[in-house]
């Protein structure tokens, strides 16, 4: 079984990219921990937690030798958010749009591990993960030659930009490995310029705790006042560093089912996200990798965008609270 016989694969199954890492102390490893004592994590605990496993997939899988790479295209015909001039518009990140991506690319990792095992004429030690796993994607889909780490800190494809899902198989198998991708952002800074809360601290650094992303997401608790202003209407997530970036311009849009935006966020407005009962939001949030920041968490951000365009009176008394 050699890695085009996996990649060949890989493409049966669905992914539209894939390649190959050496599972080695590869240099960009080793700033996971400086960005850690930089506070850049904020409440992620768990970052913390697995750190050490994260500084080498051979503390996952000892006897490692490989890591394969896939990259899978979820973007769709809907136009960014940066085109929308309507201020009451909810702004939800993109991947979170269809289906729980870790269901659906954990099931094809499963199934492209499951034909690896009964295609190879040895035993190997291997482990799938999609996001979830203790593994610094970012870096083997570098080394893999699946795209560059931009320094909007997201891998960029040459020929299919920065909407990908990544996913990787940590494996004991000598496959042939890839050539890492070169670094293209050249002189561009514009996600460093567009980023409405200057979180990207410096090229490909980012500091969490003034993300969107992790101020609508992983944050529990309030938003901070400092930072309630700065998420604008984005209820989950933050495109913007991803849109503005130009190898994005014309990128692929996938037609699979499973990233089409389902109808109760497709391009919604705040007033209509906030006026949805608890029972509609459940039924939307099922599947959705949406559900991470529960009915509550939503609230909240929709609470805090209606802040930011200005309350309107036509939202019902106590649509804005769990009911
Ligand atoms: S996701 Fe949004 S807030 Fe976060 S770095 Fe990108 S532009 Fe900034
Ligand atoms: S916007 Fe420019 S600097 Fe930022 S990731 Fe894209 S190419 Fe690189």
């Amino acid at each position: 079984m050699t890695s085009s016989d996996i990649k060949a694969k890989a493409t049966e199954f669905g992914f539209d990219i894939c390649g190959v890492a050496p599972a080695v102390d590869h240099p960009e490893l080793k700033f996971y921990r400086e960005w850690l004592e930089r506070g850049y994590a904020g409440e992620m605990a768990y970052l913390h937690r697995t750190a050490d496993r994260r500084a080498d997939v051979r503390q996952v899988v000892p006897s490692a030798q490989t890591v394969i790479v896939t990259g899978t295209i979820y973007n769709t015909d809907r136009p960014y958010s940066t085109e929308s001039a309507d201020p009451n518009r909810a702004q939800i990140a993109r991947y979170a749009w269809g289906d729980d991506y870790h269901d659906v690319i954990g099931e094809r990792m499963e199934s492209l591990l499951s034909w690896m095992r009964e295609r190879s004429p040895e035993p190997f030690a291997a482990r799938a993960y999609v996001d979830t796993g203790p593994v610094q994607e970012r870096v083997y889909a570098q080394h893999a030659g699946v795209g560059w780490i931009g320094k909007n800190t997201c891998v960029i494809n040459p020929e299919i930009g920065s909407w990908i899902f990544l996913a990787a198989i940590i494996c004991s198998l000598p496959l042939e490995v890839d050539a890492p991708s070169l670094d293209q952002c050249g002189t561009c800074t514009l996600c460093i310029e567009a980023c409405p809360t200057q979180a990207i601290v410096a090229p490909g650094v980012l500091d969490s705790t003034r993300c969107i992303s992790y101020l609508t997401i992983e944050l529990k608790g309030d938003i901070p006042a400092t930072h309630g202003a700065g998420i604008g209407s984005h209820v989950y997530g933050c495109d913007i560093c991803q849109e503005v970036c130009p190898w994005n311009a014309v990128a692929p849009k996938s037609s699979a089912p499973a990233w089409q935006p389902r109808p109760a966020w497709d391009r919604v407005d705040l007033l209509t996200l906030a006026e949805r009962t608890d029972e509609a939001l459940t039924a939307a949030l099922r599947g959705s990798p949406m559900k991470r920041t529960k009915i509550q968490g939503l609230r909240r951000n929709v609470a805090a965008a209606l802040k930011n365009v200005g309350a309107d009176p036509r939202v019902r008394p106590g649509a804005l609270s769990s009911k």
